[in-house]
């Protein structure tokens, strides 16, 4: 059995053949840095990450690719409205972006190209494109690539081809359009005072201006894994299914047009959308929710990475409180096996633990060679914990489970955090300032109880110190009207 991946390029599941055997050109699109990315484009990010993991427990050596869009139609908007340059103003969010993703365990790509680092290139792709007579320089000074010299045009979103035909007389030079905008489009766009004011323009042969959103892909994937591999077609391009049109299609006709083959990636995977529903949820953040949002809320990574890999990453996700109060709850149960078994997984075992674990591998191998199915590792993860569980409590367990826990967790890492602690501390405990083997949690109730207390004589100094002190291991005070309490955050 190998990979087998839903193509959106033909609509059908394919078995997963890269060009080279054995490694892996990876394309993701990243975050437009204007704004805090939201959890429906960590979903995406998620199921890349996903995808990544399994690559690579697969054996595959991975060239992971993640642009930042640091220059487009919203960067651009951002920094004009808060009077800064464009290269201060997108800074914050590309700090935010890393954050949240480290956050949520999203594994660091190879690289994270930033268009505005990368222009030389797309200067290049344009003049090629002009050269091939597939783009021409329109009477308001910017370059559009012309869709009727590319006779692909519409393969990747199957658009209906009369609807092309009657868009193509016409150009946009929007960054983002709609699916019955299927016209030219824009390569370079002809700087404008604002684009000037932000530093957002460039000197090139055929115009002074700016790079078009979706060339800015297509030259940093190129140039990028030409370096790296000296090829020009990549194995894996992904993405949300909002940017099959037009973004991956003029991603398409851009590169292909350039390179003269009939692919620019060979696989094309695309994850659905994710849509918050009802309750406190939708309430309190309209419909948008940041990785930061449910972060300060408490919630642990793991929770968030059980929801999401809980749903296929091609149906649409509802994002409800009782999908997440759930998911709470199974990776605190994951996280408390997680330490049962560094705990007490040493034993000798024997052939019922060497088959729990062997099926654990054959049903998580076998589901996520199912175009990535998430659901069915993730109910093989559930099983396996409830027969280790079994094993344990009979003295059975052994070395075979820990190997393969290790094996999936690294592959899903949905576990949790031990979660709130509760655990009594008794009358007359002393601790130092480095918690005892074995007595963490103890330690982090009796610091947080002497904080609470320094707090109230007002040493403001010392309790930020002991908050510090409780970090540094792993653990987080959280103040509320109802008190204060100590929750582990950390594996
Ligand atoms: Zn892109």
């Amino acid at each position: 059995m190998t990979l087998r991946l839903f193509n959106t390029l033909g609509r059908r599941v394919e078995p997963f053949e890269p060009v080279t055997p054995g490694r892996v050109s990876f394309y993701t699109c990243g975050p437009t840095v204007y704004n805090y990315a939201h959890i429906g484009n960590f979903r995406t990010f998620l199921f890349e990450d996903l995808l990544r993991r399994w690559l690579e427990a697969s054996g595959f050596e991975v060239f992971h690719v993640m642009n930042l869009t640091d220059v487009d139609d919203k960067t651009i908007k951002g920094a004009t409205a808060r009077g800064e340059p464009l290269r201060t103003y997108v800074r914050a969010f590309i700090d935010a972006f890393h954050e949240d993703r480290r956050w949520l365990r999203i594994k660091d790509a190879s690289v994270y190209p930033r268009a505005t680092e990368f222009i030389a290139p797309m200067i290049s792709l344009v003049e090629g494109l002009l050269a091939k007579g597939v783009a021409y320089r329109g009477e308001d000074g910017s370059v559009y690539f012309a869709i009727d010299r590319f006779p692909a045009y519409g393969r990747l979103s199957q658009l209906d081809r009369r609807e092309l035909k009657a868009g193509a007389s016409d150009r946009v030079s929007a960054d983002e359009y709609a699916k019955e905008d299927a016209r030219d489009f824009v390569l370079w766009k002809a700087a404008r005072p604002d684009d000037e004011a932000v530093g957002a323009a460039w000197d090139a042969p055929f115009g002074r201006g700016r790079p078009g959103w979706h060339l800015e892909c297509s030259a940093m994937a190129l140039d990028l894994v030409g370096q790296r591999f000296g090829v020009d077609v990549l194995d894996i391009h992904a993405g949300g299914v909002d940017l099959i049109f037009p973004h991956h299609e003029d991603e398409i006709a851009q590169s292909c047009a350039f390179t003269g083959r009939e692919h620019f990636a060979r696989y094309w995977l695309h994850g659905e959308f994710l849509q918050i529903r009802g309750g406190k949820m939708s309430k309190r953040f309209g419909n948008v929710t940041t990785a930061r949002d449910l972060r300060e809320d408490g919630v642990d990574p793991g929770a968030v990475r059980l929801l999401v890999f809980q749903t296929h990453y091609r149906q649409s996700l509802d994002f409800t409180d009782e999908g997440l109060a759930a998911a709470r709850e199974g990776a605190r149960r994951l996280g408390e096996f997680k330490e049962r078994l560094a705990r007490d997984g040493n034993g000798a075992g024997g052939p019922e633990a060497d088959a729990v674990a062997a099926r654990l591998r054959a049903e998580v191998t076998e589901a996520l060679d199912d175009d990535l199915n998430g659901p069915r590792a993730v109910a093989a993860l559930f099983d396996f914990v409830r027969e280790a569980n079994r094993l344990l409590d009979a003295g059975r367990g052994g070395k075979a489970l820990q190997v393969a826990w290790n094996w999936a967790d690294g592959i899903l890492d949905v576990a949790g955090g031990s979660g709130r602690v509760s655990a009594e501390v008794a009358d007359g405990a002393e601790f130092g300032e480095e918690p005892p083997a074995g007595q963490e949690v103890a330690w982090a109730v009796w610091w947080s109880a002497r904080r609470v207390e320094a707090k109230k004589a007002r040493d403001f100094p010392l309790a930020d110190r002991i908050r510090d002190r409780l970090k540094a291991h792993g653990f987080e005070i959280r103040d509320s009207k109802a008190g204060s309490e100590v929750v582990r955050v950390a594996g």
